[in-house]
């Protein structure tokens, strides 16, 4: 697993260097934004870490850059702000994760897992399985067990979404976005309503509201 680093503190870059490189990850660093633009760009990567604070470019810019150019590579935001603002900044410029400084090394391996499992889930014909729900989107079909549930057109895309980003937040300003069109003059609690709506008719617990900014849907087993 190829992981790219960019961070500017030469300590926290020795520390973690060490850890990831134990567990398993081969780790260049990056340690300033530009530099950091350059080598994630290359495609090379499996996985960016990503300071917020950089010299040259700032961590949103650099992602947002990232992204800009098409590429989709998993990036975890470190970040030393915790206000929901600054999250749901990380999360719109294409932020898959953030960790919050300082953080244990423990959070931050799982956290990566995550992330790669993410990656590596696959779709099975047009079927789509995640967190122990097999969703057939065209059908609005869910299987969970030995049940089929039937879903509405707007509660098939919902969570066909949060199946797609399973254990990533997605605010409610993207799901409107996503299930209702950019056009919509939906309102922003029609996203609540939904959520409710699934919740009760899939009779799971495992779509975790994250207050102020939005809803992922956890893997069944995951730890919080
Ligand atoms: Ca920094």
């Amino acid at each position: 697993m190829k992981l790219l680093l960019v961070e500017d503190e030469s300590k926290l870059i020795g520390a973690l260097s060490h850890i990831l490189k134990k567990n398993g990850y081969s780790v260049d660093t990056a340690m300033d934004g530009e530099t950091g633009i350059e080598m994630a760009a290359t495609g090379f990567y499996d996985i960016i870490i990503l300071d917020r604070m950089l010299p040259r470019r700032s961590g949103l810019s650099v992602l947002k850059e990232l992204r800009s150019l098409g590429l989709n590579t998993p990036v975890l935001i470190l970040t030393a702000k915790d206000s929901s603002k600054d999250r749901v900044e990380g999360l719109d410029a294409g932020a898959d994760d953030y960790v919050v400084k300082p953080f244990s090394t423990e959070e931050l391996l799982a956290r990566l897992r995550a992330l790669t499992r993410r990656k590596n889930k696959d779709f099975i014909g047009d079927t789509l399985c995640a967190a122990g729900l097999t969703l057939n989107p065209l059908r609005g079909e869910v299987i969970k067990g030995d049940c089929t549930i039937h879903l509405s057109v707007k509660e098939s895309l919902l969570l066909d979404l949060l199946m797609r980003n399973l254990g990533q937040v997605i605010t409610k300003e993207r799901i409107l976005e996503k299930v209702w069109g950019y056009n919509s003059d939906t309102d922003i609690a029609s996203v609540d309503l939904y959520i409710h709506y699934l919740r009760k008719k899939l009779n799971i617990k495992n779509i975790v509201t994250v207050r102020g900014v939005g809803y992922y849907l956890q893997e069944v087993g995951d730890v919080p």
